[in-house]
């Protein structure tokens, strides 16, 4: 069967289609388009709400007709569509899940509506060396940062969060008033290569709380702090101050990663969500497990933050482990709150 998604949360519009195969095999991924509104929302300094969903509305079906063109299958070919229904800005989900609603009543399909967080979770299997249940699950995105123990397909147990800022936001906070755009995080790690991680000392916070909670704000506080004192000569030593900032953020997230392996005594750690993408977390978590004899899997670099790939693929394991039921009625709702331990 093959199955379109649509992703509309935040500011990228992803779409793609993905067939299902056999029992215990992986979904194939046929074709994925993304459009990436962050340059329409650099101008503001943030997303936007009521500009990204105009712009979805915008990219949605021609980034569909897109993904057929290259899968070379038509609409009709399309035996499930799959959106996301939450958690994100209303107005933007309202536009994916309208579209799908439409096109799959006019396809006569029946839709499914998808937790985001789920799609980033099971990105990774998308990948050439998919993972194996079960095993703990690093969710570090741009609104979430959380460990779970993972037992298969909608078996999620959390086992820890942020309190407070996520990761993807303390790259982000960090790096904007660093003057490094929005969003920064991705500016600030290309910074930090150049910098000195030991350059200046900023708090790990929670690192020896003996849970597996996060916190970032304080950080943020911290690196505003030495941005104000440095003054003038912020400029030449920005290099420094983002490879530090990196480097307390990364620590964190490493640590307590190996608190939830220990804690747990899985042997697997999947990491998902845009800050995966960040090549210090990869090589420092790589060598803190290589060192310990566990596996760790990544989503592939470009599926690390949001995309429809994921959104198709969390649909396709969905119905295969008999979790889903796709509805008829086309009804939609959109859930712009929505716990994945909820669904
Ligand atoms: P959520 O999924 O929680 O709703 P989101 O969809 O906005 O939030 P993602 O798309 O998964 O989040 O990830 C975007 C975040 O990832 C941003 O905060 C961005 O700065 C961060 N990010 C992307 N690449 C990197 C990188 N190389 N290093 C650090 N952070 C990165
Ligand atoms: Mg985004
Ligand atoms: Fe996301």
């Amino acid at each position: 069967e093959l199955i379109l998604g649509i992703e509309s949360s935040c500011d990228e519009t992803g779409v793609a289609l993905v067939r299902t195969r056999e029992q215990g095999q992986a979904p194939e991924l046929l074709a994925h388009a993304l459009h990436s509104q962050i340059e329409m929302h650099q101008a503001y300094g943030g997303v936007v709400p009521e500009l990204a969903s105009r712009d979805h509305i915008r990219r949605v079906l021609p980034l569909t007709q897109s993904v057929l063109e290259q899968s070379g299958h038509a609409l009709a070919d399309v035996g499930l569509v799959a959106y996301t229904r939450g958690p994100g800005l209303a107005g933007a989900l309202l536009v994916g899940a309208g579209v799908a609603c439409a096109l799959a009543a006019a396809l006569d399909v029946p839709v499914l509506g998808v937790h985001h967080l789920e799609g980033h979770l099971l990105s990774p299997f998308l990948s050439a060396d998919p993972p194996q249940f079960p095993f703990v699950a690093l969710l570090v995105s741009g609104g979430h940062t959380q460990l779970m123990r993972v037992d298969g397909v909608g078996r999620y147990a959390l086992l820890g969060e942020t309190i407070d800022d996520a990761a993807g936001e303390a790259f982000d906070k960090s790096a904007k008033l660093m003057g490094l755009g929005y969003p920064g995080g991705p500016a600030l790690a290309r910074l930090a290569e150049e910098g000195d991680a030991q350059a200046f000392r900023l708090p790990r916070p929670l690192l020896h709380s003996g849970d597996l909670d996060f916190s970032f704000a304080g950080l943020k506080t911290a690196v505003l702090t030495q941005a104000r004192k440095l003054g003038d000569e912020l400029e030449a030593r920005k290099a420094d101050l983002a490879a530090s900032t990196q480097a307390a953020i990364v620590d964190v997230l490493v640590k307590k990663t190996l608190a939830a392996l220990q804690s747990t005594g899985l042997r697997r750690v999947v990491v998902a969500g845009g800050v995966g993408a960040n090549r210090q977390l990869r090589s420092r978590l790589d060598a803190a497990c290589a060192q310990r004899g566990v596996r760790v899997h990544y989503p592939e670099l470009h599926l690390c933050t949001d995309n429809g790939a994921m959104i198709a693929m969390a649909a396709a394991m969905r119905v295969q482990a008999g979790l889903a039921q796709p509805q008829r009625d086309y009804l939609f709702d959109v859930k712009p709150r929505w716990a994945l331990e909820e669904i």
